[in-house]
């Protein structure tokens, strides 16, 4: 362990009201700490930067799966285990579910949270695709009040989000239209658990007529943030599932989807099993149509 425990604070105030209400009091003093397990993997490396910490793990209001009629809202501080085991979650939102089921261990899955998960902000985090292709909404709160960003408009660059020093993201909502939709996800990584993706994709789909009538596609490690292959989606939106769209539909990822040499991968494999995975995305698309 490469930092001394005396050296941080850590509290846990009472209620949500309170953490915001310290948030607002002391700007960019104090950093939410949730699952703590990005968190602790910097303290444990003497990188963790703050020395204030806000526990809002024991918050009940941010640990709630509520559902109505037409949209379910998963509280940030829902863990993965508590996500992938959510039956109106994995019937509605299966491709949410599968991500949350490949994410790190099952050590991982307990503690760490999904919104841990978004304001971390990795290129290649597991639930981002999954939220590109529902059609995510966040909601952040801060004393100021509530509003909520599409999350497509929540990644900014690299590791910036569109969160204020006071906020919290407080839930996800995600519209329950997706039940009859086609839809994929697949994480690419050195093995099955404990292994950061090296891509990960999520995509939903309708045809009408047999051409493609909606596509949402996620991806991630392929840019400094997580993606929603806008330019590809764009390729594919009214054409038919044929070899030639397929093409097209790979050249226009390459313009998109521009990863980095790390780690864990080269840019050059990236690419191609970008590719591979957006073609066999879409021939599954296409073999789903014949189906129905
Ligand atoms: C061994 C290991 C394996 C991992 N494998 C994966 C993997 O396969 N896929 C993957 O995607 N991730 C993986 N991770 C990363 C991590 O587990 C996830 O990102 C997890 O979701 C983080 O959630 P947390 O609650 O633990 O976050 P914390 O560590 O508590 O917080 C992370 C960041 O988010 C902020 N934060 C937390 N909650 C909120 C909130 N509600 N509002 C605003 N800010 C907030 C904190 O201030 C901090 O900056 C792995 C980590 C480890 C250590």
């Amino acid at each position: 362990m490469r930092s001394y425990p005396a050296d941080y604070e850590l509290i846990t105030p009472g209620s949500l009201d309170a953490v915001l209400c310290l948030l607002s009091d002391e700007p960019s003093q104090w950093t939410p700490i949730a699952g703590g397990t990005e968190i602790m993997v910097l303290f444990g490396a003497g990188k963790l930067a703050t020395r204030k910490l806000v526990s809002i793990s024991p918050l009940p209001e941010l640990r709630e799966i509520v559902e109505s009629e037409d949209l379910i809202s998963i509280g940030s501080g829902c863990s993965f285990t508590q996500i992938r085991r959510h039956a109106a979650v994995k019937k509605h939102f299966p491709l949410l579910a599968q991500c949350a089921s490949l994410t790190g261990s099952i050590a991982n899955q307990n503690r760490g949270t999904i919104g841990g998960n978004l304001a971390n902000a990795s290129p290649a985090a597991d639930s981002s695709p999954a939220l590109f292709a529902y059609a995510a909404e966040l909601e952040l709160i801060s004393t100021r009040g509530t509003r909520r960003v599409p999350y497509e408009q929540f990644h900014l660059g690299y590791k910036k989000i569109a969160l204020a020093a006071d906020e919290l993201i407080r839930a996800v909502h995600m519209p329950k239209r997706f039940g009859e939709s086609f839809c994929y996800a697949r994480k690419v990584g050195t093995r099955n658990a404990q292994a950061i993706s090296k891509i990960c994709v999520a995509a939903t789909g309708s045809l009408r007529h047999g051409r493609v009538e909606e596509i949402r596609i996620g991806m991630g490690s392929v840019a400094p943030a997580p993606l929603r292959l806008i330019g590809t989606e764009r390729v594919l939106l009214g054409a038919a599932l044929n070899d030639a769209t397929i093409a097209e539909a790979r050249k226009a990822l390459l313009n998109e989807a521009v990863p980095i040499d790390d780690i864990r991968s080269t840019a050059s494999y990236r690419q191609l099993i970008a590719g591979n995975l957006l073609e066999e995305l879409l021939r599954e698309f296409a073999a789903w149509g014949d189906r129905k």
